[in-house]
């Protein structure tokens, strides 16, 4: 984490931003968050992200202490104050100081910068080895800080050697990973589901720049059987971008190796953003 915090209305050294023991993210686990990237000092997609920043509050009945305007400003200045450069936000807002530790109160907003690393070149290269879990977030439309399955089956990936869960629900349709959406190629057409997912941020961006770049999308639910007859298949968030899935429970999918949609996306993104 970059050395300066935005804590409702103030900005802290790290080390001073502290919320107190009552708040119900602690004891209930009932707040949202947001997560952007910035580069050269510029937050990319910010406008998208105070959306769903809002959206996700909305539907928790969090009321945002700040103005959207206010919440653009503290942007600028924490990318300011940590330096500007290249990086990551982190917003976060909890439900509050409760008395009787169930009741939301008055809700702290929090935000933080954090250097960026992402995955590594070797990484795309390869693509990623998915493991299928059966699960369905919660609230899937919000952003949560309710990570609890994919914190809790982190040992089991490492043990599969997989990088990545992507999460199937009743209904066998592959919904999404923890962090990233997911979008299968099937002959040249883009397909991705767009119902009781995360809607990321750069899922939609994918979707633009594959119109852009003539390829046809589709946006409907996709089943496990489709996935694994799929000629390509991605993860993507902003912090991976798009990145081939290349194996899912061990067997590689297709050929194995990231495929030609997916690198003209690859490299698309980069001009994109
Ligand atoms: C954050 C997140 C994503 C990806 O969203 P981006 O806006 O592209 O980063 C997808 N699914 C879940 C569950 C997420 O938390």
């Amino acid at each position: 984490m970059l050395p300066i915090v935005y804590l409702n209305q103030q900005y802290l050294p790290k080390e001073a931003a502290a919320l107190n023991v009552a708040d119900l993210a602690i004891l209930r686990g009932y707040g949202i968050f947001d997560y952007f990237r910035y580069q050269n000092g510029q937050p990319r997609f910010v406008e998208d992200h105070l959306d769903r920043f809002l959206r996700s509050a909305k539907l928790l009945s969090l009321e945002v202490p700040i103005s959207r305007d206010e919440l653009r400003e503290v942007v600028q200045q924490l990318i300011v104050r940590n330096g500007g450069g290249d990086g990551g936000i982190r917003f976060v807002l909890t439900g509050g100081y409760s008395a009787d530790g169930y009741t939301p109160t008055k809700a702290n907003l929090v935000a933080m910068s954090y250097p960026f690393k992402g995955p590594a070149q070797e990484q795309y290269e390869a693509g990623a080895k998915i493991m299928l879990h059966e699960y369905e977030r919660q609230l899937p439309e919000v952003k949560s800080i309710d990570y609890l399955e994919g914190i809790r089956i982190q040992p089991l990936l490492q043990k599969k050697g997989c990088d990545y869960a992507l999460y199937v629900d009743r209904d066998h349709n592959v919904r999404e990973s923890d962090r990233s959406n997911f979008m299968i190629v099937k002959d040249g057409t883009l397909i991705t589901p767009a119902e009781k997912v995360l809607l990321g941020i750069t899922r939609l961006h994918l979707l633009r720049l594959a119109g852009q770049l003539g390829i046809p999308t589709q946006e409907r639910p996709v089943s496990v059987s489709e996935l694994l007859a799929a000629d390509e298949a991605i993860i993507c968030s902003s912090t991976k971008g798009a990145m081939a899935i290349t194996s899912v429970d061990g067997t590689p999918l297709a050929n194995g190796k990231v495929g030609p949609v997916t690198r003209r996306l690859m490299a698309g993104w980069q001009e994109y953003i």
